[in-house]
């Protein structure tokens, strides 16, 4: 029996180094090439010798990983680390830094799926499969140590003196275009994508040994009103994605904001600026002490917060999550999620609508006995499956993208599905507000709303969120910040809502969470700011205090 046999061929490692070059670089990096072209603009020469030095260093690089049994699980690794970044980068603006590759690894299923379209298997497929074949194919001729030792020098080091050589004839003007546009190198495919999940990676090795530090243990709730036996309860929602020029509450042209504006009571906190352009960023530092110019990470994660210290205080606090969980906000505290229940008036395909949050609010509310905080984790306007997240037959824009490819939809439609999720969290607000209502012979209640963070709708190409924070446009970044208070707190406290009103006109930012919800639930505690406090300054019991 004889066997038909394609004869694999055999290449020296400098032309499959060399052709692995040009595929990433031609295949991989049109948001680079565009951005390069875009920022050396004026200066051609200096374009050209950019260009080249990135050449020269790519070559050497992959020349100098040639290594049998490594060289091509490298390659390999970088193909697809590169088609997958490309198809974020080009198609949607996306750049891979070290947060999205957080955001990455902290995904649901649910979340990525929408991601995963069949236009992203067809790309990964001719850039990612196809090529990679074709390495594993060839087969590549390791010559003997010495000779290989040899030929390397030849091509690495002329190509690192060449790349050398133009970065110092041109530093100049390289430095300053580096200084000024971060996002030029933060595009280059792979290299970048690859260099963040190394940082990613450094960043949670640090944390694995964090000992929590105890935060405001002085907390005590002071109780300056005439409510005997009527609990604080407080309803702060976490929102999702929400940017506030798509509000009406902010000026938009477009009614998103109906239910809303029928509640008298509900102030708007203008111009607020939110603590990064993701969940994973946002979530933690909303909920912190620290403000976004001293926040960090290991900060966040290393020290209590919010949630802790109105325990300390004696105030009760849950977690309920309708998106990816409280991202460790909510680590020593009740935390349910309804991300994926089976109610089948509000979930469908393992997702669930806000509605469920609501639902559950009505079934604790009668429950309780003391003092409470609820946090409500919103899906919201959680894309790129922004139809999932509200109900079709009553949405009013229409009409409407259907499909978590945006490539199906135009940029109308895409936007009419976004403002649907804003007019549907307005729908969600306004039966918080009704379901607190409806208890007001037992509790004084309250809601405070703010988006974790803002989205682009293809404005300037863009589209999602988790721009870095320097380059993050204001669609990104500037998020509805709002609260609602009863007619009950207002009297038993004593508050002149006007003076709420023209003491809040902004600037306002994720810095102001923290202590405003301590003011709402009256803590004292020596970590309190009261100029931090939207609702500080115009209640008589408290001013008093
Ligand atoms: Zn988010």
């Amino acid at each position: 029996m004889s066997t038909i046999s394609f004869k694999r061929p055999l290449v020296s490692d400098i032309p499959v180094a060399v052709a692995v070059t040009v595929w990433l670089l031609v295949t991989a990096n049109a948001t680079f090439w565009t951005k390069g072209m875009l920022y050396f603009g004026a200066h051609p020469t200096a374009l050209a010798a950019f260009a080249a030095a990135v050449i020269a260093l790519h070559v050497a690089a992959f020349l100098s990983v040639s290594v049998k049994y490594f060289i091509k699980p490298f390659y390999i690794f970088a193909i697809f680390a590169a088609a997958a970044a490309s198809w974020y980068a080009d198609k949607l603006g996306i750049i891979i830094d070290r947060t999205m590759i957080g955001n990455i690894t902290s995904t649901t299923v649910n979340e990525a799926k929408h991601l995963l379209t069949g236009r992203f298997v067809t790309h990964m497929v001719i850039f990612g499969v196809i090529p990679s074949l074709v390495v594993a194919w060839v087969r590549i001729d390791h010559k003997p140590f010495g000779r290989k030792v040899m030929e390397h020098i030849i091509v690495i080091v002329p190509c690192l003196l060449l790349a050398g050589g133009l970065v110092f004839l041109k530093y100049p003007g390289f430095s300053s275009t580096f200084r000024e546009h971060h996002d030029l190198l933060a595009s280059l495919n792979p290299a970048a994508p690859v260099v963040a999940a190394v940082k990613y990676g450094k960043t949670i090795s640090a944390e694995t040994n964090i000992v929590v530090q105890a935060l405001g243990t002085d907390a005590r709730y002071s109780e300056p009103g005439t409510h005997p036996g009527k609990p604080h309860v407080l309803v702060v929602v976490a929102g999702e994605t929400a940017r506030a020029q798509d509000f009406s509450l902010y000026g938009y042209e477009r009614e998103t904001n109906p239910v809303l504006k029928s509640h008298d009571n509900v102030l708007t906190f203008a111009d607020t600026t939110s603590c990064g352009t993701s969940t994973a960023v946002s979530l933690p530092c909303m909920f912190s002490a620290f403000k976004r110019t001293d926040y960090s990470d290991a900060k966040g994660k290393g020290t209590e917060g919010l949630i802790e210290v109105l325990n300390h205080a004696g105030i009760s606090t849950q977690w309920w999550d309708a998106n990816t969980g409280s991202k460790g906000v909510a680590a020593r505290t009740v935390e349910l999620t309804f991300a994926s229940g089976d109610d089948p008036r509000f979930c469908s395909n393992g997702e669930c609508r806000d509605d469920v949050l609501v639902e559950k609010l009505k079934q604790e509310l009668p429950k309780v006995t003391g003092n409470t905080v609820f946090v409500l984790h919103q899906i919201g306007s959680h894309g790129p499956a922004y139809y999932m997240r509200y109900v079709e037959e009553t949405a009013p824009f229409k009409p409407d993208c259907r499909s978590s490819d945006f490539a199906d939809c135009s940029k109308d439609e895409i936007r009419n599905a976004y403002d649907n999720t804003i007019a549907y969290t307005d729908k969600i607000l306004g039966d918080i507000i009704d379901a607190l209502s409806a208890r007001r012979d037992h509790i004084l209640g309250a809601m405070i709303y703010v988006s974790d963070h803002g989205e682009s709708i293809g404005e300037n190409g863009l589209y999602l969120h988790g721009a870095p924070w320097f380059m993050a446009p204001a669609e990104q970044t500037h998020v509805p910040f709002l609260a609602w208070l009863s007619p009950e707190l207002v009297i038993d406290e004593q508050t002149d809502i006007e003076c709420l009103r023209a003491r809040n006109t902004g600037p306002h930012s994720h810095d102001n969470l923290f202590h405003s919800v301590l003011g709402a639930m009256e803590v004292d505690t020596a970590i309190y700011d009261q100029s931090l406090d939207v609702f500080a300054g115009c209640s008589a019991h408290r001013a008093s205090q």
